[in-house]
């Protein structure tokens, strides 16, 4: 990926032309990447991009580096939206980071109205660039705040979604474990990993539309217990559900809105 990268060849390139000689130019940049990679720095911040769900994001060390765990978080959602959702879905990414949730639910519904939050002003820069080169940025307002803290919203949103920093404090690895290059703001949960989220579900209950539904990425050992929160924030007006992700492993906590049901009573 590196030599990709420093030479601008794919890799079919790359093995059909192995006994050439690499410019200079290209054999140092090389050796300063393989060196900062043996140092644990992840290949997205190196290479400046990563892959989701079918698109490539900018990535700088202000953001966290997109995981594949969150691409079950999008099929998730747009499951929902595609089958449940208005013609013209509100959605709320919260946390938005490299805006990677933002920008691929509004890429695949093209009709969809994103609100993308983050408190880190230079993840918004980084955002704001994914969503332009995306096309999708006249559909993505982008607000700098504390979850949902900085704004008044209008009207509700269908749709939720959140990767909130979920790894606990005591937790947090040093490097060369890759995390250990990643934004703090990004991963640090507080002491049992939900304080963020305990925030948000304590302001979520009025802002998700009846009949909408809230996707929260966490982690396996957390996810119960992220569960048992968001049940507790909803009561009855709510189901929640934990997803697996592809290695069977907890991964996202659904919590699906009650829809109104007009004349019938509950
Ligand atoms: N999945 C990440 C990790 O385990 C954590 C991401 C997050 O905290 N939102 O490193």
């Amino acid at each position: 990926m590196l030599l990709e990268y420093v030479s601008g060849h794919d890799r079919a390139w790359l093995l059909a032309h192995g006994n050439d000689e690499a410019p200079e130019r290209a054999r140092t940049l090389l050796d300063r990447l393989v060196a900062e990679r043996t140092r644990g720095v992840p290949i997205a911040y190196l290479t400046g991009s990563a892959g989701f769900y079918g698109r490539r994001f900018d990535v700088t060390r202000d953001v966290l580096v997109p995981r594949p765990e969150t691409e079950h978080l999008i099929e998730l959602a747009l499951a929902f939206l595609r089958e449940c959702g208005p013609p013209e879905p509100r959605i709320c990414d919260v946390g938005t980071g490299s805006g990677i949730i933002a920008v691929t639910l509004a890429c695949e519904l093209p009709r969809a109205h994103v609100v993308a939050i983050d408190v880190s002003p230079a993840a918004l820069v980084v955002a704001e660039r994914n969503a332009r080169v995306h096309a999708a940025g006249a559909r993505i307002a982008f607000q700098r705040g504390d979850l949902f803290e900085a704004a008044a919203y209008a009207e509700p949103f269908h749709c939720i979604a959140a990767n909130l920093p979920y790894v606990r404090n005591a937790e947090l690895k040093a490097a060369p474990d890759s995390t250990a290059f990643e934004p703090r703001v990004a991963l640090a949960g507080g002491p049992d990993g939900l304080a963020l989220y305990r925030r948000l579900l304590a302001r979520s209950p009025g802002l998700l539309a009846a009949g909408g539904a809230m996707f929260l990425e966490a982690g396996p050992d957390t996810a119960d217990a992220l569960a048992a929160l968001a049940g507790a924030a909803f009561g009855v007006s709510a189901r929640v559900l934990v997803h697996r992700d592809y290695a069977a492993r907890e991964r996202v906590v659904e919590v699906r809105a009650r829809p109104l049901t007009k004349g019938v009573l509950p």
